[in-house]
C-alpha cells in the first residue's frame, strides 16, 4: 500500500533544545502511529548521503555541517496521506512562513535549524525510511 507512510527527523535544534517530546505529542496527536524510531547522530558524511539531491544548492555544505552538529530521533510514520499530512503538520521550510500552530511555527530557529524533515513524495519516504530503518516490509 503506497500513499501511508512518511519519514521524519527530529533535527539537532529542536532535539537539544528538549523539544522532541513536544513534536512527538504533536504528531501522535494529529494521528500518526510511529513505526520505527531511532536515536541517533549522523555524521556529516551520512548527512552528506541523505541530503544528496541538495548538492548543487548553496546551503548544502551548511546543511551538512548543522545536521551532524548533535542527535536527531529519525522515525516512520503512518497515517492516511501521510506524507502530504505531515508537511501540512510541520509547515513551511521557512519558519518565517509557516503557519501558525504548525511544528516549525513553534519550535524553528531559522530556516536551516527548522526543527524537523518531512519526506516530499511517497517514493522518497520509502527511500529515507529504508536510509534509517531495515524493516520496511512489517509497515
Ligand atoms: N535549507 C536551508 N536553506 C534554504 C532551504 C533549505 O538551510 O534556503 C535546509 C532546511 O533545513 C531544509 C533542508 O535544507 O529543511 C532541506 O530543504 P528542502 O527545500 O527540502 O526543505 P524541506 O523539504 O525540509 O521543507
Ligand atoms: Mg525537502
Amino acid at each position: 500500500m503506497t500513499g501511508h507512510i512518511t519519514f521524519t527527523m527530529i533535527k539537532p535544534d529542536a532535539f537539544s533544545a528538549g523539544n522532541s517530546g513536544a513534536i512527538i505529542k504533536m504528531i501522535e496527536g494529529a494521528g500518526f502511529r510511529i513505526q520505527a524510531m531511532k536515536k541517533t547522530k549522523l555524521s556529516k558524511e551520512v548527512a552528506g548521503k541523505f541530503y544528496e539531491i541538495h548538492k548543487e544548492r548553496p546551503f548544502y555544505q551548511d546543511l551538512c555541517e548543522y545536521m551532524s552538529s548533535g542527535p536527531i530521533i529519525a522515525m516512520v510514520l503512518t497515517k492516511e496521506l501521510a506524507v502530504d499530512s505531515f508537511r501540512e503538520l510541520i509547515g513551511a521550510t521557512d519558519p518565517a512562513q509557516a503557519a501558525p500552530g504548525t511544528i516549525r511555527q513553534l519550535f524553528a530557529t531559522s530556516i536551516e535549524a527548522n526543527a524537523i524533515h518531512g519526506s516530499d513524495s511517497d517514493e522518497n519516504a520509502q527511500i529515507e525510511a529504508g536510509f534509517f530503518f531495515s524493516e520496511l516490509e512489517r509497515y
